[in-house]
């Protein structure tokens, strides 16, 4: 399949990846990435950690380093925001009031954090998704706040305390649900976790809901559904995410929670779409799936751009195994695979009390999920026994 150029929209971690992935495949006709923030493309997972933290700087947030990035010949258009796209006419509307006609385009617009309604202005309070909100949370950490407090104990509620804590912070974590992470880790690894938080000294409230974030000119206090009040002079929101396909409506493009997508990345003849944008039915799971992390965002990225120089003949289903790391504290937590609260669980080496430990999951006799707390090696090669479709039996007898 000939394609005389091919427009990416959204210039970060699944974009970029794709426009390097076009050039390994010796695609050589121009290659345009349009991304709405100001900033060359970098790296999320240290906003909330090392660069939070104020251990690393900047410029080792780029994604590609920059004599890298001018080999690879792309054009950026930054600071510019894709408004429309007519599928029809193959028209791409732009911002800046400009508008292109594209032949192959790759969606990969990611996805924004949701807010408290009412909090959005109010200073003290954040949410945290890129660059400029890890500097202003930095920002209000470096200035000493006498507590924080954390809403949502997901992946960024967890994360964000963990390194507030490491900075010395009194950290408040408020979580509805009964465990942290409870809906990606089941409450019996959620409780794992909890009692890593409250081991570090945070003060970590569970079952309870945010009634009302309070100040005059900033924030001042935290009032819970439970009718206890928290004083917080720094409050980070970590409540989930929107996908970001607002600018789709009416393009002709199928949305409904992301982008939806065939097996293989194709939402529609020469558009494909990536990230955590993208949803797309994968075979392996027989689970139609949307995933919001680092390593799904960087193979969908090469798969979807793959995917627009191919014929209908020659495309590939995208059939991952899903995974993720998040680290917190001296904690490494990695999941591979794909896991419900009712699948069979057991540890096959170390030992909850000891805080490390890998336990597999089974699901009718299928081999589905592996769980590491600082067992990157179980986790990467019980990965690959989920690639390899074994039963749970073979997993579990397996001597890794
Ligand atoms: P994004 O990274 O969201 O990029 C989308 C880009 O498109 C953005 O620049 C956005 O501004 C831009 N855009 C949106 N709309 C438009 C438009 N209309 N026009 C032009 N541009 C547009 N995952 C892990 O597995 N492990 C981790 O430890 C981890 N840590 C994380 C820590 C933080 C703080 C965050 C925020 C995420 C973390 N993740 C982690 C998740 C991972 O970073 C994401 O899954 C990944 O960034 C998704 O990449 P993406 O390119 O699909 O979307
Ligand atoms: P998340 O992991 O989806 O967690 C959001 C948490 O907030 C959930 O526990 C959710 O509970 C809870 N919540 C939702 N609405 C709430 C409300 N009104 N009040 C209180 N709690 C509420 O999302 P996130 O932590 O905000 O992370 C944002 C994105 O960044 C995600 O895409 C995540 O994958 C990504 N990220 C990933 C990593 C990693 O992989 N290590 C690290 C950081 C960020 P319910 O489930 O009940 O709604």
């Amino acid at each position: 399949m000939t394609r005389s150029s091919i427009t990416i929209v959204g210039a970060s971690l699944a974009g970029l990846r794709a426009a390097e992935s076009l050039r390994r495949q010796e695609f050589d006709g121009p290659i345009t990435l349009i991304g709405d923030e100001p900033h060359a493309p970098y790296d999320r997972p240290p906003l909330s950690k090392q660069f939070l933290a104020g251990d690393w700087d900047e410029e080792k947030l780029a994604l590609t380093k920059p004599e890298k990035l001018a080999d690879h010949d792309l054009t950026f258009r930054l600071g510019t925001r894709a408004t429309a796209f007519d599928l029809a006419t193959r028209r791409l509307s732009l911002d800046d009031g400009d508008s292109l006609e594209v032949d192959g385009l790759l969606i990969a617009t990611g996805a924004r954090c949701r807010t408290l309604p009412g909090t959005e202005d109010m200073e003290g309070v954040f949410v945290l998704r890129g660059l400029d909100d890890s500097l202003a949370i930095r920002a209000a950490l470096d200035a000493g706040p006498s507590r924080v407090v954390v809403v949502g104990a997901g992946f960024i509620g967890a994360e964000v305390a963990a390194t507030a804590r490491e900075r010395g912070l009194d950290v408040t974590l408020v979580e509805a649900l009964p465990q942290p992470l409870g809906r990606v880790l089941g409450d019996e690894m959620g409780a794992v976790c909890a009692d890593v938080h409250r081991e570090h000294g945070v003060d970590l409230r569970v079952g309870v809901g945010v009634d009302a974030i309070e100040g005059d000119d900033r924030v001042e206090r935290v009032r819970l559904s439970d009718g206890s009040v928290i004083d917080a002079d720094a409050v980070v929101v970590g409540i989930g995410v929107i996908p970001n396909t607002e600018w789709l409506e009416g393009s002709g493009l199928e949305i409904d929670n992301g982008i939806v997508c065939d097996a293989t990345c194709l939402a529609a003849p020469g558009v494909t779409a990536a990230g955590d944008v993208a949803r797309w039915p994968n075979h392996r799971f027989d689970e139609f799936m949307r995933v919001e992390h680092w390593d799904n965002a960087v193979e969908q990225g090469g798969h979807a751009a793959k995917r627009l120089l191919q014929s209908d003949d020659e495309a590939e289903p995208f059939m991952p195994v899903p995974w993720f790391w998040s680290d917190q504290y001296d904690r490494k937590i990695q999941l591979a695979g794909r896991i419900r609260p009712d699948d069979d669980m057991q540890i096959v080496t170390g030992s909850v009390e000891e805080r490390r430990f890998a336990a597999l999951y089974g699901r009718a006799g299928k081999f589905v999920g592996v769980l590491g707390f600082n067992r990157p090696r179980h986790v990467m090669q019980y990965k690959t026994l989920i690639q390899q479709g074994v039963s749970y039996d073979e997993a579990l007898a397996a001597e890794i």
